[in-house]
């Protein structure tokens, strides 16, 4: 059987286990070594070239905004589109939903022979 490490006391305990009064501050730097001993919470993409790391996603450089001739306080064309985009898809949702009531309705209204 493998011996068990509890993260709070080192005993041979899962932590869950520990009889022990807990010290937080312990248990985050035991999780922390544990995790990097065995290669956990690394992404793969961070691991290895590093080519891209000043990108920030969403972020346009300086250099990118005067190439789209974007003034400071401009956001890029593309995030209007989509406002515009999802406004018309509100309405669709909406016009939808109405229609639908019409519907039901004059549907009850046939029914109760109004
Ligand atoms: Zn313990």
């Amino acid at each position: 059987m493998p011996r068990l490490s509890c993260f709070n006391c080192n005993g041979n305990h899962n932590l869950r286990d520990c009889p022990l009064p807990r010290n937080q501050s312990n248990i985050n730097k035991k999780r922390k070594e544990f995790a990097s001993k065995h290669n956990m919470g690394v992404r793969y993409h961070l691991s290895e070239d590093q080519r891209f790391s000043h990108m920030v996603p969403g972020q346009l450089s300086q250099k990118l905004r005067k190439a789209l001739g974007l003034k400071d306080n401009q956001l890029p064309r593309h995030i209007y589109r989509y406002d515009i985009i999802m406004q018309s898809i509100g309405k669709m949702f909406l016009y939808n939903y109405l229609s639908r009531c019409i519907y039901i309705y004059t549907f009850l209204l046939s029914v109760i022979n109004f």
